[in-house]
């Protein structure tokens, strides 16, 4: 039976392990921290990311942990509306609406799918090489030897970095990002909306229990040292309404603050039988909230052309033809979505806002038809989730241990 490693328990590697332990191989998830978990706040599930989600067993799971936001729609920085949304609208159109969910919450399912002995916390890697047909990982406690290797090790992606030392480095998007997730608020409903700015956006949507996913970004040097509450305070306090509100329902300390990065196109997610997925191959602009569905439609992916070929190597030609001109065109559309949502010239702004009130919201939804319309290829039934025991490998003989390192590719060891 083939084994894998996953570097990295985020929601990317989570959802290929869980994959590839659907089509019956044996899996470890090396993770870096010690414990599987988001500090993040909110994410967004587009209908293309529940139907991945779906395709692993885990829709209604999900359904469970997620709010159902009614309607939505774009505001200006005074809070008039350029256009509205409506949720039911995606529903009819995808057969699904967007679904909102806190992102922890979403990484509890994930863990809860998997047999414990597969899940490795404190696992950093420090290295991979190739080793015939297959490649080693080295690790915080030792090293093991599998037929594949998923790089789900995020952005700044050891395995990228190792794997494809030619890659550019991640290139700032020129913004910084602002999350946070309100204590409950009651009477809300699950209303959200969007405001666009001038070179400034802020976002929230409602999560279950009340709560509110507050999410915001702003043109900014890159690296810029201010406090992530006090930023974001100083910065939307004084919005529109309901956003003083909700800022002062973030609870103390809870505001995440990160610049935005890109990874520069790479020429192939595959290299030998390593194999990248997620932010690790394609992070993104977070303006049209695709990151992570984009990872949970590469996981998905994985594994069918895995079942589908037995030749892992034609199986792995067939993922990246696959996965890579869908992810870009994503990755650029997110990128335009992103800079437009920022324009800060007041004349831009300006005729942004107009196009945005002219422009039916129909045809705006249709628009996105190419992102939301995916459908998953067809993963086999598991007899059951999360395995039983006995049909699992214990984690130690998940891959097969090797005592040394033969060749190593260059990069960062
Ligand atoms: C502001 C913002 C808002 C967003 N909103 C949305 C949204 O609404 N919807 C959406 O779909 N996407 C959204 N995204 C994008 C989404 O968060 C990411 O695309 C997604 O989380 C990527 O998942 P991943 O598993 O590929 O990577 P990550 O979540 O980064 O996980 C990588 C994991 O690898 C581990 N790791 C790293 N190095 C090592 C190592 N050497 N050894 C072992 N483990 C390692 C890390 O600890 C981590 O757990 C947003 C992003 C941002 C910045």
């Amino acid at each position: 039976m083939p084994a894998a490693v996953v570097v990295g328990g985020g929601i990317g590697g989570l959802a290929a392990a869980i994959a590839l332990h659907r089509i019956g191989w044996r899996v470890t998830v090396l993770e870096r921290a010690g414990e599987f978990g988001e500090i993040g706040a909110g994410l967004a599930l587009w209908p293309n990311a529940t139907r991945a989600l779906a395709a692993l067993g885990l829709a209604e799971r999900v359904r469970a942990i997620a709010a159902v936001e009614t309607a939505g729609g774009v505001r200006d920085r005074a809070g008039r509306w350029l256009f509205r949304t409506d949720n039911s609208d995606v529903a009819r159109r995808h057969g699904r609406p967007l679904l909102m969910v806190h992102r922890a919450e979403l990484v509890r399912v994930l863990v809860a799918a998997l047999p414990a002995d597969l899940l490795r916390p404190g696992g950093e890697v420090r290295a991979v090489w190739p080793d015939g047909d297959g490649a080693v990982v080295e690790h915080r406690d030792g090293r093991v030897r599998a037929d594949l290797v998923v790089g789900a090790d995020g952005i700044r992606s050891r395995v990228r970095r190792q794997c494809w030392p030619e890659a550019r480095p991640p290139r700032y998007a020129g913004c910084t990002a602002w999350r946070a997730v309100t204590e409950p608020l009651d009477g809300r409903g699950a209303e959200g909306a969007l405001f666009w700015g001038r070179g400034e956006r802020f976002g929230f949507a409602a999560l279950p229990g009340g709560r509110f996913y507050c999410f915001a970004a702003a043109r900014a040097p890159e690296g810029g040292e201010e406090d992530a509450s006090a930023g974001f305070a100083r910065r939307f306090g004084g919005w529109p309404d309901p956003v003083p509100e909700l800022l002062a329902a973030v609870p103390e300390g809870a505001v995440l603050r990160h610049d935005v990065y890109a990874v520069p196109p790479l020429a192939s997610y595959v290299r030998g039988r390593a194999v990248l997925l997620g932010d690790a191959a394609h992070a993104m602009d977070p303006a049209l909230g695709q990151g992570a569905g984009t990872a949970l439609e590469d996981a998905v992916t994985l594994a069918a052309c895995l079942r589908a070929d037995p030749d892992v190597d034609v199986a792995l030609a067939r993922y990246d033809r696959a996965r890579r001109p869908r992810t870009r065109a994503i990755v650029r559309r997110s990128a335009r979505m992103g800079a437009a949502s920022l324009v800060a010239w007041p004349p831009g702004a300006w005729s942004r806002n107009l196009l945005a009130r002219l422009v039916p919201p129909g045809l705006l939804l249709r628009s996105m038809d190419p992102v939301l319309g995916w459908t998953p290829p067809e993963l086999p039934e598991p007899a059951e989730l999360p395995g039983p025991a006995e049909r699992v490998e214990p984690a130690e003989r998940a891959a097969e241990a090797v005592p040394a390192p033969g060749g190593r590719p260059g990069g960062d060891a």
